[in-house]
């Protein structure tokens, strides 16, 4: 008999969760306005909410946690994560900040400003915000095979050389930078190939235009070029990552992604003069250049985390995790973004709940849909997120409008995906008994996802 694959951890620690009635749940997402960011945690039994912040850490992490140096400058839990971040990334200036958003504001700050274009793949929202707020445009040139959830394509994250190229030829003098998100998180945590990235840093150097990569999930990138792109199957996750890197001028990252870390983010970069730019607003906005607002502790468990997760097995057991709900919902006939992307199943609303018009958000009444069911709590990454058109402050109803189940780090085991796949399975099948969605009551003009208020129609 074959011997299945196994997962690359055992447990060392829990912590209880609790189910709850229906009926608790129809009251609870009432009084949080049908939005699940406004449920309180402990009313949520499977929290696919993000793999933001929420992955488990590693016993070697904990010890780091420890032995972290909380001096104000100079600390040697500074010098241990810098280090990590230069020897898997290849950039020497490295700016620590408190997370992946604030990294943005801080480089941003020193190279956005008003009337620029910021080409690149699907800009991530906290991303297009900063964008957007700076009166920037952040324009997408991702491939249209993205667009379609059932077309099966390795790389759906790639940037499309053409819409780049052309976006080049006709605003070049407005563009200060390109980037590129790894994975491309709001086209279905889909990956970005090594041959793409060549690509893009061809048509750059052209224009001579420098690319960061939003690299939240870059190592999550590196497994899929390990398993899909040929020519680096005999490479390890570290040379892939570092390679990756080689082919930008810098990068902001989320480390409470794929450094798994309940908080922290930084800028690193090879250009000296990003890095000079960028430092007085870490210390306006984030703290002094040896913590960024992070602690010490919090510097040292990244250090560790970013090591162990450029790890292949570390990667593996995950990105499987993911495949496998994937293909539970298969079994199901429950369509999602396809292939499973790194982070998370990203079903698509639309073609479930066929009789909710787009103006009633079909997605987010999917996520309602699924909590109601089982307690589960998903993200709507669709047209509530989207936000409204800055100009002409209409609806964007242009994208996809996907519920997203993304799965945290190391956190929950393939009995609760089965859980999962099986309430997906039951509002599935009642699809026909939900004519209607949800309507707004209450919005913020940008990010209004997060707080905005709905009443169920
Ligand atoms: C999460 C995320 C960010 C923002 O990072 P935070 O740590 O949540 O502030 C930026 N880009 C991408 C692709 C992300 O997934």
């Amino acid at each position: 008999m074959k011997i299945p694959f196994a997962e690359s951890f055992k447990i060392k620690m829990v912590e209880p969760i609790r189910s709850s009635t229906r009926k608790e749940r129809e009251e609870w997402i009432k009084e949080a306005h049908y939005n699940v960011f406004l449920l309180n945690a402990d009313q949520v039994f499977i929290d696919l909410l993000t793999d933001s912040g929420t992955g488990a850490m590693s016993d070697r992490q904990w010890a780091a946690i420890m032995a972290g140096d909380e001096s104000y400058a100079g600390a040697r839990s500074f010098y241990d994560f810098k280090d990590a971040v230069t020897r898997i990334t290849g950039f020497e200036y490295v700016l620590p900040t408190h997370q992946g958003r604030a990294a943005e504001n801080v480089l941003f700050s020193y190279l956005v400003k008003a009337g620029d274009m910021v080409p690149g793949n699907s800009h991530f929202d906290t991303t297009k915000g900063h964008i957007e707020a700076r009166r920037a445009e952040a324009i997408d040139c991702t491939i249209d095979e993205a667009k379609d959830t059932q077309l099966e394509h390795p790389f759906k994250g790639n940037v499309d050389p053409a819409k780049l190229e052309d976006m080049l030829a006709k605003h070049a003098d407005r563009v200060p930078f390109i980037i590129i998100t790894v994975t491309n998180n709001t086209a279905g945590g889909q990956p970005v190939s090594m041959a793409n990235l060549r690509a893009v840093r061809r048509i750059a150097d052209r224009y001579r235009k420098p690319i960061l990569i939003d690299g939240a999930r870059f190592a999550e990138n590196a497994y899929f070029i390990k398993t899909r792109e040929e020519e680096y199957a005999d490479r390890t996750i570290k040379e892939i990552t570092l390679e990756m890197f080689s082919l930008a001028d810098g990068m902001t990252m989320s480390a409470k992604k794929d450094a798994i870390v309940n908080i922290g983010g930084f800028i690193a970069t090879r250009n000296r003069d990003w890095y000079e730019g960028a430092r007085t607003f870490c210390i306006q906005f984030e703290g002094y250049l040896t913590y960024g607002g992070m602690a010490g502790r919090d510097m040292a468990a990244l250090a560790v985390g970013l090591d162990e997760n450029t790890e292949f097995d570390n990667l593996a057991t995950r990105i499987k995790q993911v495949a496998y709900l994937g293909k539970k919902l298969d079994e199901y006939g429950v369509p999602y973004q396809r292939p499973a992307g790194g982070h998370a199943i990203f079903v698509d609303a639309p073609k479930i709940l066929t009789h909710v018009p787009k103006e009633e958000f079909p997605a987010q009444t999917l996520t309602i849909e699924l909590y109601l069911e089982a307690g589960i709590r998903g993200c709507e990454i669709g047209y509530l997120l989207a936000d409204r058109d800055p100009l002409t402050r209409e609806n964007r109803f242009g994208g996809l409008d996907l519920l997203r189940l993304a799965i945290p780090r190391r956190v929950y085991t393939n009995n609760h995906m089965d859980v999962v796949a099986a309430a997906l399975k039951n509002v599935h099948d009642r699809r026909e008994q939900i004519p209607r969605g949800v309507r707004i009551t209450k919005e913020a003009e940008l990010m209004r996802h997060f707080t905005v208020e709905l009443e169920r129609l």
